[in-house]
């Protein structure tokens, strides 16, 4: 196929869109909150000329579009295509996150009287504890 300056620069800008789509279906097909490597493996199945650099680049550009959300946790970046304010759950055994939507602990805001001038944009609060199968696991270990 011949290419013009005109269908060159198409191609290019479709195949940004298109690596941007991939990885923002990736995030949203994931159940769990995926890594900039997890969701370069899972991108390359089709699209094996993306690197983890253009991952990375792609990733940064959807936090900046808001459609997607970026939080570190024990020093991996993780991405969150649930852009809805909620909260996660961390197991400190296994690598499990879970979410918790912020409606099911009510208005947590409204719960502080902040007697304070400082002007709040956001805050982070984590849990962590044990999730339901490393519970079972311990369990059993224990019975054994
Ligand atoms: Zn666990
Ligand atoms: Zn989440």
């Amino acid at each position: 196929m011949k290419k013009g300056f005109h269908s060159q620069l198409n191609s290019r800008g479709y195949r940004l869109t298109q690596q941007r789509q991939a990885i923002l279906n990736e995030l949203r097909q994931a159940d769990h909150h995926l890594t900039a490597r997890e969701i370069y493996t899972a991108v390359r199945r089709y699209l094996p000329q993306i690197s983890l650099g253009t991952v990375y680049r792609n990733l940064d550009v959807l936090e900046q579009l808001v459609l997607i959300k970026k939080f570190e946790h024990r020093g991996l970046f993780r991405y969150d295509a649930d852009i809805q304010d909620h909260y996660h759950l961390f197991c400190q055994y296994c690598d499990r996150i879970e979410d918790i939507p912020k409606s099911q602990l009510g208005d947590l805001e409204s719960h502080f009287n902040w007697e304070t001038d400082f002007q709040i944009s956001h805050y982070q609060l984590d849990f962590h504890g044990s999730c339901v199968a490393c519970q079972k696991n311990r369990a059993d270990q224990e019975r054994a």
